[in-house]
């Protein structure tokens, strides 16, 4: 099971305790997670810090090469420690790595890297190193990667998770977010789409905005690996891996092939 861990369920202290013990039970009863998370937040928050200039282009953080460093100190250096340690403290250990351990992913730039830099996109997904990894602890993936000549780039955490559940042949892939699910009108939270197939998500991709776009296409991507269920969840819910589950209703969106 792929869970893609981010927003509010990773900047508040009670939900990231909730969210380990989760993981925790998950490892126990045999789900087999597997972690995978941004950090957009905590990066802008650092590169602030350090008088460095916040920039977006169509959702993808404007990144030059110290963009980028700053990026990958705060994902490895911090975030991603802190959850593998956090895993580890509740009872099971787990692994932290990125995308050039093991060559997990294989990047390239997108397509419009003239406006935004280093940001790349998911060529490849080699699972061998998650393979290893998750026979004994749980495994914690950064979405940073660099390629073979040494460049480093920034990757869209959703991109990352979506392509891992396919490579993987995931049973679930979940994403955590800061929103009830997926909202046939952003700004009110009563209008959740509780299930929808790929056909009709793909219907409506271009339509959707912000950050919901790239959770969207990453359910579609999950499917197309062969992953039966794709969720949307609220991270801002504690608990929220639970009550999708162990629940009959469920709670989130669904996307099913
Ligand atoms: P995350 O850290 O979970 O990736 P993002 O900010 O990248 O968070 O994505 C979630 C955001 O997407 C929501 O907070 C919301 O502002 C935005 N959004 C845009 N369109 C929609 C939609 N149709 N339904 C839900 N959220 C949407
Ligand atoms: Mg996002």
């Amino acid at each position: 099971m792929v869970i893609k861990y981010g927003g509010a369920a990773m900047r508040d202290e009670p939900l990231r305790e909730a969210f380990a013990t989760d993981v925790v039970l998950l490892k126990y009863v045999g789900l087999n997670p597997v972690i995978v998370h941004g950090g957009g937040p905590e990066i802008s928050d650092y590169m602030r810090r350090l008088g460095m200039e916040v920039r977006f282009h169509e959702g993808m953080r404007v990144s030059d090469a110290a963009t980028v460093e700053i990026a990958k100190m705060v994902l490895l250096g911090k975030l991603n420690s802190d959850i593998v340690q956090r895993i580890g403290r509740h009872g099971q250990p787990a692994v932290g790595l990125s995308g050039e351990d093991g060559w997990l992913f294989e990047v390239a730039p997108v397509p419009n890297a003239e406006q935004v830099g280093f940001v790349g996109s998911i060529e490849r997904v080699d699972v061998d190193v998650l393979n290893h990894i998750a026979a004994d602890y749980i495994p914690v993936v950064a979405s940073a990667a660099t390629d073979r000549a040494g460049n480093s780039y920034n990757i869209n955490a959703d991109e990352a998770a979506g392509k891992v559940a396919a490579a993987l042949g995931a049973h679930k892939a979940i994403f955590l977010t800061d929103v009830e699910g997926w909202l046939d009108d952003p700004e009110d939270g009563s209008t959740l789409i509780s299930r929808a197939t790929v056909a009709e998500v793909e219907a409506r991709l271009a339509s959707v905005g912000g950050g919901m776009r790239p959770k969207l296409q990453a359910c579609v991507d999950a499917i197309g690996g062969g992953t039966q269920y794709a969720h949307i969840l609220d991270g801002r819910r504690p608990h929220s891996l639970l009550l999708e589950l162990f629940t009959d209703e469920g709670i989130g969106t669904m996307v099913t092939p």
